[in-house]
């Protein structure tokens, strides 16, 4: 059964691989954009996820053309790396507030439509950095691990209404966000994955796929790392 599903930052990187993965098996796609074009056989509705209103209407525009969001793929984010003395509060806040309270304001209002139909599906895309931690990235580290806490808080209220709620940490995908980093530090991380060679974007929206799917029906709360192996021991 076609199912209605929202990915968030869904007009590129790994957002889009996980929306071509959906829309791929069937299921009728919308992802957000901030006024990019949008890829063909996907609905593109324009949603910054910092904004509540925007939020909103780009849900109710979903409903009138997929119905209710069932599987919602929490993946927009940013990075704003420094060190801990160089960073602003306003690098800080701005960080959360697109990572952590636009996955808030997303799950939020999806909750809505899944509660009315007892189904549904969150999926939200943290970060290996989530758990581990990042020199330069105390920000983005910790909106990433503030997904965990979020997504296993919903686990818990929404598990009796059939909506489970997860959490993908990946590790280094080739991305434009992975593309800024200097040569040197591409090198070091990749030293430390076990099998020696970034993700593919497709290789995260397989996990994101599986758990949106009946067959993970019984996986909530779990945070499933698609690293490499990177992250192993956190
Ligand atoms: P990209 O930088 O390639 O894409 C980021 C996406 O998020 C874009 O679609 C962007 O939209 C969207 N976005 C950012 N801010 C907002 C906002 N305020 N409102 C709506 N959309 C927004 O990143 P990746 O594809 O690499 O990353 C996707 C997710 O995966 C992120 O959450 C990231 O933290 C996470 N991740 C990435 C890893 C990697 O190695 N690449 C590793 C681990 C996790 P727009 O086009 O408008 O800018």
């Amino acid at each position: 059964m076609a199912r209605s599903v929202l990915v968030t930052g869904g007009n590129r990187g790994i957002g889009l691989a996980i929306a071509r993965a959906f829309a791929d098996q069937g299921d009728k796609v919308a992802v957000t954009h901030r006024g990019s074009d949008t890829p063909d056989g996907l609905l593109g509705v324009k949603c910054d996820v910092t904004d509540a209103q925007q939020v909103d209407a780009a849900f109710t525009e979903i409903e009138e053309t997929h119905g209710p969001v069932e599987i919602l793929v929490s993946n927009a984010g940013i990075t704003d790396d420094t060190l801990l003395l160089r960073m602003s509060e306003e690098q800080f806040t701005r960080v959360l507030d697109a990572n952590l309270t636009g996955a808030f304001r997303v799950a939020k209002r999806a909750s809505r439509g899944m509660l009315k139909k007892r189904w549904g599906r969150l999926v939200f895309i943290s970060s290996v950095v989530g758990l581990s931690g990042g020199a330069g990235q105390a920000n983005y580290a910790a909106s990433k691990a503030g997904l965990i806490g979020f997504a296993r808080s919903l686990a818990r209220e929404l598990g009796g209404r059939n909506i489970t709620s997860n959490v993908i940490t990946p590790g280094f995908v080739a991305t434009e966000m992975t593309a800024v980093l200097p040569e040197e530090r591409k090198q070091q991380i990749l030293a430390q994955v076990p099998v020696g060679r970034y993700a593919d974007t497709a290789e995260i929206a397989a996990a994101a796929t599986f758990l949106g799917s009946d067959a993970a029906a019984y996986i909530t709360g779990a945070v499933l790392p698609v690293d490499g192996g990177l992250g192993m021991g956190h």
